[in-house]
């Protein structure tokens, strides 16, 4: 499977399989059905109990013929039956199929179908996740709530298709001037989340700034009249506000204080 180009983790402790699923985020598992000390079926009922881990394809592969028993295993949650010994070039189809079936099944589970960004949970995961990753490296990192100004009032005026057309704007600007490492949500509804890895609060601001200036002189056109959108933003930083929900907390409140002060501005966090 390596020399095909994929990567892979070998677990021989069964007790060290949640650890692993957590931290290599695998898009399949071949298990294995006799192991010391345990059976296949048993480990994946248990890797089944845990609802990070339901969707994970979970493919046999052993010298085990009789149907009946091959039966049984799936029946603990398993997908499917491979038998040894097989071809590597079979192997490789199998678990490549498999593998890209999942990547487009999770891209549309993470991601808001509007926009394409990340949704609403997988932004707060990804948030802790680089709270974690800065934590480990010792790197700065910030967080950042958009919300557009007066958004109601442009479907009131203009209809909800151009208010859609106007959120997939804004994530579009958003990817074109971030780095491809960056954490873009949409938080809900007209509101949008970023975590900028290794970049402090004044950086923060001046990205922010130079966006919100792009995005307000873009012309939008409704009902034959022409108009423009702007936003509000509020800025937090790591290591200043230490947890996700400090931060979140702080760039709310940020957030909040810009809309306060007349919108359309970027807020730091006090
Ligand atoms: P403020 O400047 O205080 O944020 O005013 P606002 O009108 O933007 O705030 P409010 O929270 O009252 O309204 C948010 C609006 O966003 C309400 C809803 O119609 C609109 N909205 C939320 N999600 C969507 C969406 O997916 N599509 C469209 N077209 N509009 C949306
Ligand atoms: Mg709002
Ligand atoms: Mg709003």
């Amino acid at each position: 499977l390596q020399q095909a180009g994929m990567v892979t983790s070998v677990v021989t402790d069964p007790s060290n399989v949640t650890r692993v699923l957590i931290e290599e985020k695998p898009e399949l598992i071949l298990m294995d059905v006799y192991m010391e000390g345990c059976k296949g079926e048993e480990l994946t009922a248990l890797i089944r109990q845990q609802e990070a881990f339901v969707g994970i394809p979970i493919v046999y592969f052993s010298v085990e013929k009789n149907l009946e028993k091959q039966m049984a295993a799936l029946q603990e949650g398993g997908d499917d039956f491979l038998t040894k010994p097989i071809k590597p070039e079979y192997l490789v189809t199998a678990v490549k199929t498999r593998a890209s079936r999942v990547r487009q099944m999770r891209y549309f589970m993470e991601r808001d179908s509007l926009t394409g960004l990340l949704n609403h949970t997988q932004l707060h995961s990804r948030l802790i996740s680089e709270i974690d990753r800065a934590r480990r490296i010792g790197g700065p990192l910030t967080y950042t709530m958009i919300d557009l100004d007066h958004f109601k009032l442009v479907n009131d005026e203009f209809g909800h298709m151009i208010g859609d057309h106007v959120l997939k704007t804004l994530s579009r600007l958003l990817i074109e001037r971030l780095r491809k490492t960056d954490v873009l949500g949409r938080y809900g509804g007209e509101e949008f989340g970023i975590v900028l890895f290794n970049t402090n609060l004044e950086n923060t601001l001046r990205v922010m700034n130079e966006i919100r200036e792009s995005f307000s002189r873009i012309r939008y056109q409704g009902r034959g009249k022409d108009f423009f959108v702007t936003f509000s933003c509020g800025v937090a930083d790591f290591p200043r506000f230490s947890t996700a929900e400090l931060l979140m907390e702080a760039a709310d409140k940020a957030l909040y204080e810009a809309k306060h002060q007349g919108r359309n501005q970027v807020v730091p966090a006090p």
